[in-house]
């Protein structure tokens, strides 16, 4: 890659001109104009699928086009909506957005089920003045806005419906004038899986570092090329498009839809041998275990997965089985152990925090449970009753710090103890749009006290603001730790719980719960519906006055032979009290698609607990709005 042009003498990085995404792309189309930047596999009609190329001289000639368009009908600085299915068009109405000076916001078309309230939600909080989507979705989009008064209604173009030749009016925003470093590009809002989604301010530098920093850290030179599925709303999906722009070839997309149907679509274009080239992708942990399960080539079917260098796994827990099925499933096609690169990343950090290093295999830790719920590191057997694996998101990205910290008093703690993980770097988004509390105290810490030996703050710069993530980590033997989200940890009788310990043990007790479908949370005694008590199981009594936390489990029952509720509720009761010593005051069975899970489909445990105590998921609650945790 051209990194070492981005290097101060130190080796971090420092960027000396203005230059955004939009140059980026520009010395793209200029110096390699017949070069394929974009590949869209469509599987909608044919199995196996119809790829529709782009070069970069196409891709700038339609940027032109729908900027153009958009400048005849926004300012600078006004937000435009990606209200488009997983397509190029996708790609273009991003980038074009930018190349507009506008401000984009990748979110997805309302035909999309399950998540319209989020929609709504969203598009209120950032007000886009246009929307951009394609002639297939055009139609959703309008009926969507129908009932908004002519003069509310924001402007809807179809990418594809914009002529070329429109191009030739487009005025290019001048770097340093009308776009400058710390102009925000885009809006990433998170993904809501503990409050209603918030938008991330991400700055033409933010993105920039972000895209140095994932090629850095997995080596995507110029030969490189990736392959994604991912909704491209979703940082992680987001940033995989936009990597082109700054380094490596081409990258080819299709739909999470021709993911999930058949697996092996993935898998068969990460093995598509185009000279051999480096060949990188990312995705959540869930789509290695179901990749394994059902993305196997068919028989006889040739399979060369030799090219493949990085497979990031993040935005979620990293599960030890799901590496190991995927590699167990893979090996034999020449798969790399080193492939998967379990990777720790947010929102406010554009995307990318930490990964395993190139060279490296996933690490995995495992450590005494009891130390690990008090806040220390210790290892202990793998076999032993009472350890828990923890799987290594590796070392931090080049010019970015993660220091632990004692959240209440902003004082580093050593290696080996558990506390909030705070950042630092270029990469780190400018704050939250429309929100300037929430702003201040996300994006806006210091460090009071760093380590007087061994900080992780070492080579941050003098005064440096640091963003606290709202997960609790620790560094351990050089590598970082995720242990899980300070707002979702479940404190019972004065000890913590981190909930995915809790909802592994119940799944693995009965197979009657439909796996990673199952949700662990404290409700207040006096909250708890009136059936806890009548069933005598919970062994409490109603007390008006009693508000301490109680232990509920929520989950979806799994397909297959009805087990009786009860002795489901007899067996994961006894294995949480047996494993975590903390009783189950109920275990609620609810049917599959009950449990809220966010549009990037992460489960959120607060709106999971505020459906429980209203009592919706009793009665059939069917998942339509985004998690709104009502805080
Ligand atoms: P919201 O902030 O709206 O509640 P969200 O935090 O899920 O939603 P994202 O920014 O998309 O929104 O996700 C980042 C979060 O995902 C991290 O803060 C962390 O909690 C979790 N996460 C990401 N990678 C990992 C990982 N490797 N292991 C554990 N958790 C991870
Ligand atoms: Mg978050």
């Amino acid at each position: 890659t051209e990194l070492e042009h981005f290097l101060d003498e130190s080796g971090n990085l420092h960027f000396t001109e203005e230059a955004t995404l939009v140059d980026y792309v520009e010395q793209n189309v200029r110096d390699q104009p017949d070069t394929l930047a974009y590949r869209f596999i469509d599987f909608s009609r044919e199995r196996d699928g119809e790829p529709i190329d782009l070069t970069w001289a196409q891709f700038g000639k339609r940027l032109r086009a729908v900027a153009a368009r958009l400048q005849q009908v926004t300012k600078p600085g006004d937000r435009v909506a990606i209200l488009a299915p997983q397509s190029l068009e996708y790609v273009i109405g991003f980038f074009a957005s930018l190349y507009a000076s506008n401000v984009a916001v990748p979110l997805f078309s309302p035909d999309e089920p399950g998540h319209t309230d989020r929609l709504v939600g969203v598009l209120a909080d950032c007000t886009p003045a246009a929307i951009l989507t394609s002639t297939k979705s055009a139609e959703a989009v309008r009926d969507f806005f129908a009932d908004r008064p002519a003069k509310d209604r924001p402007r809807v173009i179809a990418v594809d419906a914009v002529p070329d030749s429109v191009g030739s009016s487009w005025v290019a925003p001048v770097a340093g004038k009308d776009h400058a470093r710390d102009t925000v590009a885009y809006l990433q809002y998170t993904s809501g899986s503990t409050r209603v989604p918030a938008g991330v301010e991400i700055t033409y530098e933010a993105v920039a570092a972000n895209c140095l920093q994932i090629s850095d850290c997995i080596d995507i030179d110029r030969n490189a090329r990736g392959v994604t599925w991912l909704p491209m709303f979703h940082d992680m999906g987001l940033l995989t498009v936009i990597l082109p722009a700054l380094g490596g070839r081409y990258v080819t997309i299709m739909s999470p839809q021709a993911f999930v149907r058949r697996p092996g679509r993935w898998i068969r274009e990460l093995a598509a041998d185009d000279d051999h080239a480096p060949t990188y992708a990312a995705a959540p942990n869930f789509a290695y275990e179901h990749a394994a399960a059902r993305g196997l080539p068919r028989d006889g079917e040739d399979l060369d997965l030799s090219n493949v260098i990085g497979l990031i796994n993040g935005s979620e827990p990293v599960t030890v089985s799901s590496m190991r099925k995927f590699n167990e499933a893979f090996a034999p096609y020449k798969l790399s152990p080193k492939a998967i690169k379990p990777c720790y990343g947010m929102a406010e950090a554009t995307l990318f925090v930490s990964a395993t290093q190139r060279d490296d295999e996933a690490k995995v830790t495992y450590v005494d449970r009891d130390e690990l719920n008090a806040g220390r590191f210790v290892a202990a057997d793998e076999n032993a009753e009472n350890s828990v694996a923890q799987v290594s998101c590796g070392q931090v990205a080049l010019s970015q710090w993660a220091a632990i910290v004692d959240p209440e008093t902003g004082v580093e703690r050593e290696d080996g103890h558990v506390g909030e993980i705070w950042l630092h770097g270029k990469n780190i988004g400018k704050g939250y749009w429309n929100k300037v509390d929430e702003t201040d105290e996300t994006f806006h810490n210091t460090i009071a006290t760093p380590l007087a030996s061994g900080s992780h703050t070492e080579g941050s710069p003098e005064g440096a603001q640091w963003m606290r993530t709202g997960d609790y980590g620790v560094w351990y033997d050089g590598e970082l730790y995720i242990t899980g989200r300070v707002k979702d940890l479940v404190i019972v009788d004065g000890r913590n719980h981190y909930p995915q310990d809790l909802e592994g043990t119940a799944q693995d007790a009965s197979p009657a719960l439909r796996p990673g479908f199952v949700a662990a949370f404290a409700v207040p005694s006096n909250q708890l519906p009136a059936e806890v008590f009548e069933a005598g199981h919970s062994g409490l009594t109603y007390d008006v006055d009693d508000a301490s936390e109680q232990l509920v489990v929520v989950a979806e029952r799994g397909p297959g032979r009805k087990t009786d509720p009860q002795e489901i509720a007899d067996v994961v009761r006894a294995a949480i009290a047996g494993r975590h010593g903390v009783m189950v005051r109920d275990l609620l069975l609810v049917p599959a698609g009950s449990i809220p899970r966010t549009s990037s489909g992460k489960i959120a445990r607060r709106a999971t607990k505020a459906a429980y105590v209203d009592g919706t998921l009793r009665g059939g609650y069917q998942q339509t709005a985004f998690p709104d945790a009502g805080e």
